[in-house]
């Protein structure tokens, strides 16, 4: 048997072919549709916010010496409402000093004679001969529920960083600082090919004897959205060299950057997949790696550029080829940094196959000491989706160990990189 690779020296190979292909073209798209979407260049902002001194509370505008004076004398003040100003009125700053007090609604600006703005609820009103007073007995410290211009944002202020990935807090403080339209790096075009005989048609409800449902594909056409890839050409073949030929024909018609297909890359009789690939004058970047699961995945360039992984036929052995092999590839093709991954506390004891980097569906959590923990699950299969449904992020096992003890630290990553506060 041929030397395998380690999964470290197929990451590095994966990581090297990246360089050579790196790109990161650019689209201008509405805010509205940017969600999830990857940004481009760092943001910042060309205005101030708030535009202008505005008061944080329904209530009056005073000048805070005034009446601070006149309450350490008498205990209170007795202030004229002279002006009236609400939210969206017109900066107002031609008013006189014998103005003493204007009622305010919460983002009206406050006019720079005020200094302070006091909520009504700390004021009592009272009127007398058509005229409004307010009475205030408490000192009102200057600048006082007053929201200073630039204190959300200055000119020039980053709003949101080069390579974020746009969720609706993005959103809001894009939109706070005006933008409606935004610069995001563009969907890589991928195909997803899925090859078997076993494969039931795609409109059968009812399986005939043999066949079962093809759920690589529906499970790959929603991970690559996550890999910032838009799946521009979906094909399924029997395992037959023919077909498959003219499904990468279909697929390098459509211009794409990347193809994926699952199944035939193993030792069979029927994975024709390495073969086609030499045929076609393809470089096999590698074909097996020491992993478990998804041992025979498969790493190619067609001699146009195409990249090409051949993800193993078993679900969670082309899951663990997507999240640990095609995820850093395109990570690096975008120049975005490379994941870290978290350490968590082992629940319980774990053996494994010696000298294999072994990736196993897992559910962390947090337990009362704070501590992050984690499980691994029951039904380890790479045929099992059941367990794969069940957890939140995958295990990663080291090659050197057998045994692996309740307690110990040990590393795993979300089941999507770089998603929600991971
Ligand atoms: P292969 O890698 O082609 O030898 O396939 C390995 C296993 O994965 C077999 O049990 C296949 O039936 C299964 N398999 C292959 N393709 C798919 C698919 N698209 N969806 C679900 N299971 C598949
Ligand atoms: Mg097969």
């Amino acid at each position: 048997m041929t030397q395998l690779i380690s999964y470290q020296q197929a990451l590095d190979i994966i990581l090297t072919v990246a360089q050579q292909h790196r790109l990161s073209s650019r689209q201008s798209i509405p805010l509205i549709d940017s969600n999830s979407r990857l940004l481009a260049d760092d943001v910042r902002s060309t205005i101030n916010v708030p535009g202008f001194n505005n008061s944080a509370m329904d209530g009056f505008a005073i000048q805070s010496q005034l009446v601070n004076e006149a309450i350490a004398k008498f205990a209170e003040i007795k202030l004229q409402v002279t002006g009236s100003i609400q939210a969206g009125d017109a900066e107002n700053n031609t008013l006189e000093a014998s103005h003493m007090a204007w009622e305010i609604m919460t983002g009206a600006p406050v006019p720079d004679h005020f200094d302070a703005v006091i909520q009504i609820e700390n004021v009592s009103v009272s009127e007398s001969n058509g005229k409004k007073f307010i009475t205030i007995k408490e000192l009102v410290q200057k600048g006082r529920n007053i929201r200073k211009l630039g204190t959300d944002y200055r000119v020039g202020e980053i709003v949101a960083n080069k390579h974020s990935i746009l969720q609706a807090q993005h959103i809001m403080a894009l939109a706070t600082v005006g933008i409606s339209q935004i610069d995001v790096i563009e969907k890589l075009a991928v195909a997803i090919v899925s090859t078997g005989n076993e494969l039931a048609k795609k409109s059968s409800k009812d399986l005939n004897s043999g066949k079962i449902f093809n759920s690589n594909q529906p499970f790959l056409s929603t991970y690559v959205d996550y890999l910032n890839c838009e799946p521009v050409f979906v094909g399924r073949c029997k395992d037959d060299e023919e077909e498959f030929n003219t499904l990468l024909d279909e697929a390098l018609d459509k211009n794409v950057k990347i193809i994926f297909s699952t199944g035939a890359v193993s030792m069979g009789k029927f994975d024709f997949i390495p073969k086609v690939l030499k045929d076609r004058g393809a470089h096999i970047h590698f074909h097996k790696a020491k992993i478990r699961p998804g041992k025979p995945i498969l790493f190619a360039e067609l001699p146009n550029g195409t990249l090409y992984f051949g993800l193993p036929g078993n679900p969670i052995a082309a899951a663990a080829g997507m999240r640990f092999f095609a995820s850093p590839f395109i990570r690096s093709l975008l120049g975005l940094a490379p994941e870290q991954a978290l350490k968590a506390k082992l629940k319980s004891d774990i053996t494994k196959k010696q000298g294999f980097r072994t990736f196993a569906k897992a559910y962390a959590h947090i337990d009362e000491s704070a501590q992050l923990c984690v499980d691994m699950l029951m039904d380890q299969g790479s045929y099992q989706s059941c367990s794969f449904a069940q957890s939140n992020c995958w295990l990663i096992l080291p090659e050197d160990l057998e045994i692996i003890r309740a307690g110990e630290i040990i590393e795993i990553v979300p089941m999507v990189s770089q998603q929600l506060f991971f």
